[in-house]
């Protein structure tokens, strides 16, 4: 292995004077067990890691805001959001989606941070993030910006974070509604997905005031659904409203194949997958209602 420079700053500001925005090879590291497996494989040959272990608790923290919404620190780690009380009452989809990323040695140390900026497309974060309307915001030298989930991935392991800037925070709005997000993997259930599906649903009575459907895994990045959508919120939830929805999202989604299936089949699971989320979304809403 090429020896490399480890830092560990005691702050944000710190961090980020560590960064350079023209070297690749200088990385911030959340939990590390994305840029430890890049590292395993040969594809990342760092020269210098910069931690982000120490930079202060603050950045880690987890917090119902007086207006309802929902800040992560992007240094929270999956298992902490996954066991918070405030996420699991106000953003149970979220809670229940945590619970199948990886396995729990994995949960106990990745960073929320470090989840969205890896940009896999087969992160299961992404699309949930995205499907609750979540804004990412990024440190950086120019300052502090804020970019929503739906359009943090620009492509294949791209987002439009810079290599001088931290995803620092997530804000998440209270979750409008039912949601949920399936996981459909080829081999165990915690496996990478074969696609993902994040859907929330705001409700009038029977009516959809909003419609919220991404997909992930299947796609280069989180996309949604807006054909979908839209028949979702003039229509309704019948069961053929939901096969033509389905049919909708099949004929937009641009699906793609890899290891865990051919386009083909992914738009047969996604066939079956957009009824039964909306199905699971609606089902766990009667249950808490
Ligand atoms: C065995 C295994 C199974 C897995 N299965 C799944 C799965 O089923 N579903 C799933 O979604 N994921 C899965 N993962 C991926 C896992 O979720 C990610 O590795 C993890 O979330 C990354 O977080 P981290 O904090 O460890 O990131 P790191 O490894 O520290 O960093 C990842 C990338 O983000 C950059 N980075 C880190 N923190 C920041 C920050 N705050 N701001 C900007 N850039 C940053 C790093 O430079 C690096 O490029 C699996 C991983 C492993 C090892």
């Amino acid at each position: 292995m090429t020896p490399f420079e480890f830092l560990l700053p005691y702050s944000l500001d710190e961090a980020l004077s560590l960064l350079d925005p023209e070297d690749p090879n200088v990385r911030p590291v959340g939990g590390g067990t994305a840029v430890m497996l890049m590292m395993k494989a040969g594809v990342l040959r760092p020269t210098r890691l910069v931690s982000l272990q120490r930079i202060g608790d603050q950045h880690a923290r987890i917090a119902r805001q007086a207006d309802g919404s929902l800040r992560i620190g992007g240094m929270a780690r999956l298992a902490d959001i996954e066991a918070h009380p405030a996420v699991r009452e106000g953003w149970p989809m979220l809670a229940h989606a945590l619970r199948g990323v990886a396995n729990p040695r994995v949960r106990a140390v990745a960073t929320i941070g470090g989840n969205l900026s890896h940009a896999d497309p087969h992160m299961d974060m992404p699309p949930v993030m995205a499907a609750l309307d979540a804004t990412v915001v990024i440190s950086g030298p120019q300052g502090v910006r804020e970019v929503p989930a739906a359009t943090l991935c620009t492509g294949y392991y791209e987002t439009v974070v810079r290599r001088d800037e931290l995803i620092t925070e997530l804000r998440v709005p209270p979750q409008a509604g039912p949601g949920a997000y399936l996981k459909l993997t080829t081999r165990a259930a915690h496996d990478w997905p074969a696609l993902g599906l994040a859907v929330v649903l705001g409700l009038q009575g029977e009516r959809v005031t909003h419609a919220r459907i991404f997909t992930g895994a299947a796609t280069d990045c989180p996309t949604p659904l807006r054909n979908a959508q839209t028949i979702l919120e003039q229509r309704g939830l019948s069961a053929p409203v939901l096969r033509e929805a389905a049919e909708a999202a099949v004929a937009e989604a641009p699906l793609v194949a890899d290891s865990h299936g051919s386009a083909a089949y992914k738009r047969q699971l996604l066939r079956v997958a957009l009824p039964r989320a909306v199905q699971i979304a609606l089902n766990r809403n009667r249950s808490h209602a």
